[in-house]
């Protein structure tokens, strides 16, 4: 089998996994239903190359080389040469089942079928197609090219052989992988989603302004960045989705999500990606 990695899905994600893929030398074709997203994807992926080659990261040809490594489309027939599918689209339990039953459908046998969800049971994800001990979780972080680190989540039968490939392709890409076990949420999530929901309702309630809270946290935890222009980077659509997953999966209700943050996606207000969220960009 060829070493040759599907991404599906265009997005911040998609292309940055994409993008760290094809540096360290892989061929990547990118997967998407939007033919306009893969367009900004693929340019994103460029932009974020000539960062790498001013700061010295990187020089002209290893950018050129990494750009005629990566191929898009629209249609999941691509996914049939591939070792390895890594899926990167929207955070929606339907929409990620339906994505599988593809990945399930048209990929070779032996290939590792991987979902970057940030909060989706891979268990769950794993029980509808006919290879579950085929499905992981790698969870990279946002921005991909900059994050070290990559969460690598085992669903109930997760394979060791499929494991280990998995490691061994985060590192290969540059990231250090470390393993957890499939709770809703995982290990990064779990933790950091109670503390972005409880900055919206500090804005909710009057507590501080997002500058203010932002603040707070960058100067007073030595956080780099406060938990409002984090959330409105990871996206809100996304962090909303996230916290009903943990509510719905862990039953706790202090994973409620804000009625502020329901209030900001219902609006369109996603974020960076969608030019506002806390902040105006
Ligand atoms: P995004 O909104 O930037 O991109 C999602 C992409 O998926 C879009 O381009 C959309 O057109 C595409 N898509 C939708 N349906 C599709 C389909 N049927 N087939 C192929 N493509 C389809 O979202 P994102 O921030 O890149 O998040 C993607 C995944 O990564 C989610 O599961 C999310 O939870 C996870 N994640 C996000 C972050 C973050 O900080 N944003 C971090 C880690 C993991």
């Amino acid at each position: 089998m060829s070493d040759r990695i599907a991404v599906i899905g265009a997005g911040q994600m998609g292309n940055g996994i994409a993008h760290v893929c094809a540096v360290a030398g892989h061929d990547v074709v990118m997967i998407d239903v939007s033919q306009a997203a893969l367009d900004k994807g693929k340019g994103t992926i460029e932009k974020n190359l000539d960062r790498q080659v001013k700061k010295g990261a990187l020089d002209e040809a290893a950018k050129a080389a990494t750009l005629s490594r990566i191929t898009t489309t629209t249609t999941m027939d691509a996914i049939a040469s591939a070792a390895f599918v890594i899926e990167a689209a929207t955070e929606n339990v339907e929409l990620k089942h339906k994505i599988f039953a593809d990945m399930d459908r048209v990929a070779p046998a032996g290939a590792i079928l991987a979902t970057n969800t940030s909060s989706i049971s891979i268990t769950e994800i794993a029980g509808r197609v006919k290879r579950p001990e085929s499905v992981i979780g790698m969870h990279f972080m946002n921005p991909v090219p900059v994050m070290q680190l990559v969460e690598v989540i085992r669903g109930l039968v997760t394979s060791d052989d499929v494991t280990a490939r998995t490691v061994a392709l985060a590192k290969g890409v540059g990231k250090t992988p470390v393993e957890v076990n499939d709770y809703p949420g995982f290990v990064a999530n779990r933790i950091l989603m109670p503390m972005i929901n409880e900055a919206v309702y500090c804005v909710m309630e009057g507590v501080g302004t997002p500058e203010a809270i932002d603040q707070v946290m960058k100067l007073g935890m030595n956080h780099p960045m406060g938990p409002l222009t984090l959330a409105d980077f990871i996206g809100l659509d996304t962090c909303l989705a996230i916290l009903e997953v943990m509510h719905k999966g862990l039953g706790d209700p202090k994973y409620r999500p804000c009625p502020l943050l329901r209030k900001y996606v219902a609006q369109g207000w996603l974020g960076k990606k969608s030019g506002r969220g806390f902040y105006t960009y």
